[in-house]
């Protein structure tokens, strides 16, 4: 089959992510979607391994998601968020905080992911000023971190990953250390804490999963006690749900297997089922309630001009209706089981340092991992779309994925590590 003619036109013209665009492989030209398949101009079909970035829950082209975003584009696709209010946006707040626990019930929406974490940052700032509480102005989070890369989200992430030392003078340096597992760690967190607890406005960190930092695990009593340690020494906690929220890692959100519930949560990437960019902040009634007043400036300045699309949040409706229609946390449950069953080879090869599950999401670590790029290579000439990064191989499907293609993805993955030794 022909080259598409757009793709001289992409090669000129589109600069991609995380790309050094002189020496990347050429991106592959994808035409369709369907199910867990994404077509490719040539003919060829990759089974989907990542969901294109852990968004596409339901799968591609879920056809409630598409008649929902129709039906919304006839009718009304946009309109501002200042001084008017839809219903798709109305809806959706409502029922977000209904999902969420406690009272996290003031949803702010934004466009994108790190700017919900540029929200949230703002919102945990802002509380202490409005509260007249001087000097906490910082935040605390955790290496392999990783919360967007706008500059506030990109001072919160891994020092080494988000760069720092690069934008040295640009990205204001924040406090971060080792996540602490187990009681002796967290001992000594807490003493962390009430060392810098006049300065600090938040705790910042993904719950159970730290994603794009590199597939960290840690476990719900960890996330339990660093939520309590940040309640006793009177610092805010936004846990960033945007990688891990709408069943990802077994459970409706993370925080929900920790019985906390955090001052703010963002929450994104899936929220629409993959289809529309939305994202949001969600906070607690003390949090909203301190902006609250007679003086203008108490409130929160920010307002994304796209923020609360009605196209997005149809769809992010249609996505939560299927949530209650079908039995998406139990095929999360059997992904894992199939995760657990058929990655667990992998262990004896030769460079493999750990092999984890959790939830929809399976990771094979390695102790190096010289070349991810020849490695995305060989799995698409496999006919799956895997991105390894950093030294971890890892899946992280759409839940609806069939057995026989997530039994695809794990073969190959055994497979070529065991014939290229990475
Ligand atoms: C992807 C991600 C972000 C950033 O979201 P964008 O929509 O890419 O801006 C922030 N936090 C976490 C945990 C993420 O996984």
């Amino acid at each position: 089959m022909a080259e598409p003619d757009w793709l001289e036109d992409a090669a000129r013209h589109l600069w991609l992510p995380y790309a050094q665009m002189q020496t990347a492989p050429a991106p592959l030209p994808a035409v369709r979607t369907e199910g867990s398949v994404i077509h490719l101009a040539d003919g060829r079909e990759l089974v989907d391994g990542v969901a294109s970035w852990w968004t596409a829950c339901h799968g591609y082209n879920h056809p409630d998601l598409l008649t929902a975003v129709e039906t919304q584009l006839w009718r009304m696709p946009h309109v501002m968020l200042g001084g008017l209010v839809h219903e798709p946006a109305a809806r959706l707040a409502a029922r977000l905080a209904k999902l969420l626990p406690g009272d996290l019930d003031h949803v702010f929406f934004v466009d994108s992911g790190s700017v919900a974490v540029e929200v949230a940052l703002k919102m945990a700032l802002q509380y202490w000023i409005n509260k007249g509480v001087a000097g906490k102005r910082r935040f605390l989070s955790f290496r392999f971190g990783y919360h967007g890369d706008t500059s506030g989200a990109m001072a919160v992430c891994d020092p080494d990953e988000g760069m720092h030392s690069l934008f040295a003078g640009y990205v204001t340096p924040q406090l971060i250390t080792d996540l602490p597992r187990g009681a002796e760690a967290q001992a000594a967190f807490e003493t962390f804490l009430a060392a810098h607890k006049h300065e600090l406005a938040a705790v910042v960190m993904e719950p159970l999963i730290q994603g794009a930092g590199g597939m960290k695990f840690h476990d719900p009593a960890d996330l339990r006690a660093i939520a309590e340690a940040a309640r006793r020494q009177d610092v805010l906690l936004i846990v960033d749900e945007i990688f891990t929220g709408f069943g990802r890692t077994g459970s409706m959100f993370a925080i929900d297997q920790a019985s906390i519930v955090p001052d703010i949560v963002t929450v994104g990437k899936a929220l629409t089922g993959g289809i529309l960019t939305l994202a949001a902040a969600v906070a607690r009634g003390p949090v909203y309630e301190a902006f609250l007043g007679d003086d203008p400036g108490r409130a929160l300045m920010h307002g994304p001009t796209f923020m609360g699309n009605a196209l997005a949040c149809a769809a992010a409706n249609a996505s939560l209706d299927l949530f209650e229609r079908e039995p998406r946390l139990a095929e999360v449950a059997a992904i894992a089981d199939q995760l657990t069953r058929e990655l667990e080879p992998c262990h004896s090869l030769p460079g493999v340092t750990d092999v984890r599950v959790r939830g929809a999401v399976g990771v094979v670590e390695m102790a190096q991992m010289a070349d991810p790029a020849r490695l995305r290579q060989r799995f698409a000439d496999l006919g799956v779309w895997i991105r390894p990064f950093g030294n971890i191989i890892y899946l992280a499907p759409a839940f609806t994925i069939r057995p026989a293609q997530l039994s695809r993805l794990t073969t190959a993955i055994h497979d070529v590590i065991k014939d290229s030794r990475p």
